[in-house]
């Protein structure tokens, strides 16, 4: 019997009437006589609700009692779902992380599935049962919770599609695929019937937060299918397979942006390169880095780390002579993704020619383009540069909006 692992995200179960129409959806799968999983997120805007009221308590909330209060969103979806099948005449069970046998690391906030039990899944399938699992969460061990991050309800059922075997991993969002550029914020942009891993992963990575980076990790080593379709039509989504699946004939994927950014300047003289590599050692490694003149630098990170680098740089202070002299919050990086860093140098050219004031392309990937801008520009930013890179392509997506 084949078996497809179904996601939803927040906004397809905003409300009850919402989530009744995703029941429908998922009934209409079994009575094809497929075995399903279903993996949920928190409803609309749960998860920052709960984020702001820790915020109401605490300026810095703990990591592990935070990771407690975000999981009960998914729970929530989880029953919610379990109950509205079992109104419409369908044997299912709720699962939360942990009793679906989702392992993690004790990295609370963005941990990494280690591995998945597939047994409870499985014994339950096989009795007949839709199962529906909270997304976003695991067990380090014992009885704790932990989360996956932001977006995480993907990569829940992107291990679990992997785990499983299944013929296919559907994450149902509020668009009807994977573009060029966020549809939501960009005119013009391009939706693609197919794409390769590699290319979701390049602009997931990047800020396209249509699918969480690590779930297109998870279906890609597992070798499942990934679609991504709108929970409110029929519409075929785009299909996401192995690299030579299809080849583009243009060298740009798609322009993203990502917020939520802050610079420190940094002034000393130092080895930059060794101090990011035991950085990263530590948290998430830096966006960028620009050299900006004699001992000056700038560093490009996530506003939520600005906290922890410096003190990581406080503590150098004495060993490398360096100070965090400005810091500024409301930035954001706009990239051009391209297929390669070949691809890259040979647009090089091309992209000279755009009008950009001198100093906001940082240093950041060998297959990038990183423009950085204050965040209320990026927008604009990311608008004219998709209108000049979408115009010298030749590949026959089809047009959006
Ligand atoms: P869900 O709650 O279903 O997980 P998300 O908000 O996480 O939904 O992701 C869907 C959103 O991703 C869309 O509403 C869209 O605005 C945004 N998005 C950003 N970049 C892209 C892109 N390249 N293609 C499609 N959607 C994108
Ligand atoms: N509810 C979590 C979030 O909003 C996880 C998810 O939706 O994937 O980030
Ligand atoms: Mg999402």
């Amino acid at each position: 019997m084949e078996l497809v692992v179904q996601k939803y995200g927040g906004t397809s179960l905003q409300t009850a009437e919402r989530m009744a129409q995703a029941a429908d959806r998922i009934i209409k799968e079994t009575k094809k006589g497929r075995q399903v999983v279903v993996v949920v997120s928190a409803m609309g805007s749960t998860t920052d609700d709960l984020t702001a009221l820790a915020g109401q308590v605490t300026t810095r909330p703990a990591a592990r009692e935070l990771d407690l209060l975000l999981s009960t969103g998914e729970q929530v979806s989880c029953a919610l779902m379990a109950m509205a099948l079992q109104a419409r005449g369908i044997e299912a069970d709720a699962l939360t992380g942990s009793q679906a046998g989702l392992e993690t690391d004790a990295t609370y906030g963005s941990s990494i599935v280690k591995s998945v039990d597939p047994l409870p899944i499985r014994q339950r399938l096989e009795e007949g049962k839709v199962v529906v699992v909270s997304g976003f969460q695991g067990c380090p061990g014992g009885h704790e919770v932990t989360t996956l991050g932001r977006g995480g309800s993907d990569t829940t059922a992107a291990v679990l599609a992997a785990a499983l075997k299944a013929a296919r991993c559907e994450i149902f969002t509020d668009v009807d695929g994977v573009y060029t550029a966020d549809p939501g914020t960009i005119k013009g942009a391009q939706k693609y019937e197919e794409m390769d891993f590699e290319s979701l992963s390049a602009l997931a990575e990047l800020g396209a937060s249509v699918v969480h980076p690590r779930a297109a990790e998870a279906a890609k080593s597992g070798h499942i299918p990934l679609v991504v379709r709108s929970s409110f039509t029929e519409q075929e989504g785009t299909t996401v397979l192995p690299a030579n699946a299809r080849t583009y004939a243009f060298p740009v994927i798609g322009v993203t942006y990502e917020t939520g950014l802050s610079h420190l300047s940094i002034h000393g003289s130092m080895d930059m390169k060794k101090l990011e590599e035991e950085w990263k050692e530590t948290l998430n490694p830096w966006k960028a880095v620009q050299h900006t003149g004699g001992c000056q630098y700038r560093i490009i990170i996530r506003d939520e780390d600005v906290y922890d680098t410096r003190s990581f740089l406080t503590r150098f202070r004495g060993k490398l002579a360096c100070r965090v002299s400005e810091h500024a919050t409301g930035r954001a990086l706009v990239h051009v993704v391209f297929k390669s860093g070949e691809e890259k140098q040979n647009a090089e050219a091309f992209l000279q020619q755009l009008p950009l004031p001198s100093g906001v392309i940082v240093q950041s990937q060998p297959h990038v383009w990183s423009i950085d801008v204050a965040e209320n520009h990026r927008v604009d930013v990311c608008q004219v540069l998709h209108d000049y890179c979408m115009k010298r392509e030749t590949d026959p997506v089809s047009a959006a909006n």
